[in-house]
């Protein structure tokens, strides 16, 4: 069993806080797809043994592809690989790109998951990240998915400076009655090289407050837990049967191919990637190098991510999988986390609470193992 990512690395314009690999120029897209083929074929015989059960279209923004790019990519991906008939096929979609017709033209393709970048109905909040879309385009571009795909998601941004409370919860709730069935919400990050990194440097723009987005945060997960939905991952959460089962895969260490420049992929223990150019990456296409640059994970590198990635879910960390060894060395942690309310012990699991999520980071590294220490 496998997942497939393909990065579409196109955007209308630069929203200020993305380090994911975009261009905003679309000089290069016919020998970008050609180089997307022949990846494709040339990969495939590698991946031959594995049944791929989540297909993803991420990026940048892969509903600016015409309808034909789409279908041929969709067309080599059938022709090369074991694409499950019951397979999940996702599209990552921006608001000012819904039309009726295109929606349709999706759906004969075989998309049957829209995720739709939202982020925020409040314009000034919009304007303020640097968004193509205004709100009456997330409205609408809504409403008309959801009339064609059940499967919908929305991507949602907490704990920007000028998104009030109140503003959040209406955020919040129009994604409610509009019957959305999966929202992702994620906390503001100031990410290196990034437009928004410099603009608060020189401080044309405030730093985030961390209270704010604990408190956004709370309301976020109190809200939709309220409404019915499973709070089924830090940042994600589905009304029951609408869990993302591509990005669950990851969360369960399933091996995933990932095509296109900056994509990565898993065959554990090596995890790979493509370089982050689109030029570079047609030229090293083009050559048939295949591998950009790759690194095989050391035991407690492993362990290590199963450590972040588990406690990032609702279901928490499995400690069977646990050497005893390593849970002998995790015993005062966790005591000292559960007297803090930051973490539930149960028989052979840990989780976080709600309060315990607001820090997920920090705990994670507290119980990660250095090279050298025992791990079995
Ligand atoms: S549309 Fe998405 S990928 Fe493109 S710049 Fe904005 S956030 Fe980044």
């Amino acid at each position: 069993m496998a997942g497939l990512y393909i990065h579409i690395p196109f955007c209308k314009q630069a929203c200020h806080y993305c380090n994911f690999h975009f261009a905003t120029s679309l000089q290069y897209k016919p020998e970008l797809l050609e180089a997307m083929h022949l990846e494709l074929v040339g990969r495939a015989p590698e991946w031959q043994h594995q049944s791929f059960e989540t297909l993803y279209f991420g990026g940048g923004t892969p509903s600016l592809l015409e309808i034909p790019e789409l279908g041929s990519l969709l067309h080599t991906i059938r022709q090369q690989y074991a694409l499950s008939p019951t397979a999940e096929i996702t599209l990552e979609a921006n608001p000012d790109d819904i039309l009726e017709a295109k929606l349709l033209e999706w759906k004969q393709l075989g998309i049957n998951r829209l995720s739709l970048g939202v982020q925020s109905f409040a314009q000034g909040d919009l304007t303020w990240m640097n968004r193509a879309h205004d709100a009456d385009q997330a409205i609408h571009a809504l409403k008309k998915s959801i009339q064609h795909f059940s499967n919908l998601t929305a991507d949602l941004i907490y704990g920007t400076p000028g998104l009030t409370d109140a503003q959040w919860i209406q955020n919040i709730q129009t994604l409610i009655d509009l019957g959305i069935p999966h929202i992702s919400a994620y906390a503001l990050t100031v990410e290196p090289k990034t437009p928004l990194e410099k603009q608060i440097r020189l401080k044309q723009k405030p730093e985030t407050d961390p209270d704010q987005q604990a408190r956004q945060f709370l309301l976020l997960v109190d809200m939709l837990t309220q409404a019915g939905f499973e709070h089924y991952e830090i940042s994600n959460f589905a009304k029951p049967g609408f869990r993302s089962r591509h990005n669950s895969s990851y969360w369960q260490g399933v091996s995933y191919l990932g095509i296109g420049p900056s994509a990565h992929s898993y065959q554990p223990p090596v995890r790979s990637w493509q370089v982050a150019n689109n030029r570079q990456y047609i030229e090293q296409i083009r050559k048939q190098i295949w591998i950009h640059e790759s690194e095989t994970l050391t035991g407690a590198q492993q362990l290590n991510e199963s450590v972040m990635i588990g406690l990032r879910t609702t279901e928490g960390l499995s400690l069977n999988a646990i050497p005893p060894v390593v849970q002998e060395k995790w015993k005062p942690l966790i005591h000292r986390y559960v007297t803090a309310g930051w973490l539930v012990c149960e028989t052979d699991h840990i989780r976080l609470t709600n309060t315990g999520k607001l820090q997920a980071d920090g705990i994670a590294a507290a119980f990660f193992m250095e090279e050298g220490d025992q791990i079995n």
